[in-house]
């Protein structure tokens, strides 16, 4: 099995699985919480044949306009920002800036999957927090860890959130211990850290433009933290590839961020539509976390998880599960889609639990 051209450090890595992405559209694909809609029409209008016609040239290494537009957003200075080719790898920067021999990381045992991957491909000495009983994190239990201490907020793939004010204690605990706190789905309904990067510098709050912005194509990521946090991931992106954001996408991420009105129109459909969905898979039997993002963790007494996943897969649905995920085996993770995306998804658990 193992590839002899493989260096020891490859062979020890931990490669992330995507979700499935099928090239045709036969499926109702609510597996990988992309958004259901267009990007914002600001998008599509700033991507011109004038700018295809520059891509000759090299884009701007600084993300100027893009980091500029997410600055005046949050009300933060271009220092304070820094934008990636998606979030995943504005994460690598961080790993790799904030920990190493001596430096680990800690992360909870049921969260994003690339925090492992991360953590191997940095060589990182990882320390996984197991999730309480009820699948909520609790901060308290990462007060005493002296390394990098990443969180998910709200969590994936539980949808739980947890409040501002638990981070501010595990910031506070220790000041000179960094805390990222991916905040993937926070426009779904969680409460954002950012306004706190001020008072903490150890703070690093990341996001993406994949989920509530609607470019998960167009792989866009950023992180929002004091201008020390942001230089040290500077110096790692500058490492690795300093033009790593292409000029296609700079210009399309800033179209997204100048369009609040479009953004905050989806944001609020999402959450629509997410609470139809949770009151109709209840009334399927279903038990599902409370959940402040794009998606539900859902399970349902009668039938596993991989059943789930499968039958719905053959009736064209596709959602997420993980299989050998010990507690979480029984679950699967539900993309919050379109109302027509959704009303499909509801009538075929309807007609598979009638089967039983
Ligand atoms: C989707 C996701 C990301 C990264 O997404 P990108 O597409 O790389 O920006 C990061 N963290 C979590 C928890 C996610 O779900």
């Amino acid at each position: 099995m193992m590839n002899r051209f493989l260096s020891a450090e490859a062979a020890r890595l931990a490669p992330y699985t995507p979700g499935e992405q099928p090239l045709d559209a036969q499926y109702v694909k609510l597996n990988t919480n992309e958004s259901p809609f267009p990007p914002s029409p600001r998008v599509v209008k700033a991507l011109s044949r004038a700018e295809v016609l520059k891509l000759n040239l090299y884009s701007d290494p600084a993300c100027g306009q893009l980091n500029g537009a997410i600055a005046a957003r949050y009300g933060l200075q271009p220092a304070n920002v820094i934008s990636g080719n998606g979030s995943d790898e504005i994460l690598a920067f961080a790993f790799r800036a904030f920990c190493g021999l001596g430096k680990g990381v800690a992360y909870a045992d049921i969260t994003y999957g690339f925090y492992k991957s991360q953590a191997a491909l940095f060589g990182l000495e990882a320390t996984v927090v197991s999730l309480r009983e009820d699948l909520t994190l609790h901060v308290d239990d990462y007060m005493d860890f002296p390394g990098t201490v990443v969180i998910a907020n709200p969590n994936a793939p539980t949808g739980i959130a947890i409040p501002r004010e638990d981070i501010q204690r595990l910031l506070e605990a220790d000041p000179n211990r960094v805390v990222i706190v991916d905040e993937a789905y926070v426009d779904f309904g969680a409460e954002s850290c950012v306004p706190m990067i001020f008072r903490y510098d150890n703070l690093l709050v990341t996001q993406t433009m994949s989920k509530s912005r609607q470019l998960a194509g167009g792989r866009l990521g950023f992180a929002l933290g004091s201008e020390a946090l942001i230089a040290a991931l500077n110096r790692v992106k500058y490492s690795f590839n300093p033009y790593n954001v292409n000029r296609l996408s700079i210009i399309a991420g800033a179209a997204a961020m100048e369009d609040q009105a479009y953004f905050e129109t989806c944001c609020n459909a999402i959450r629509g539509n997410r609470a139809w969905l949770t009151g109709e898979l209840e009334q399927l039997g279903f038990t599902v976390l409370p959940s402040s993002a794009n998606f539900v963790f859902a399970r349902h007494d009668q039938i596993s998880g991989g059943e789930l996943y499968q039958k719905l897969k053959q009736n064209g649905v596709l959602v997420r599960w993980w299989a050998d995920s010990g507690r979480i085996c029984d679950y699967v993770r539900i993309t919050v889609g379109s109302m027509e995306q959704l009303g499909v998804l509801v009538d075929e658990l309807q007609r598979l639990l009638d089967e039983l």
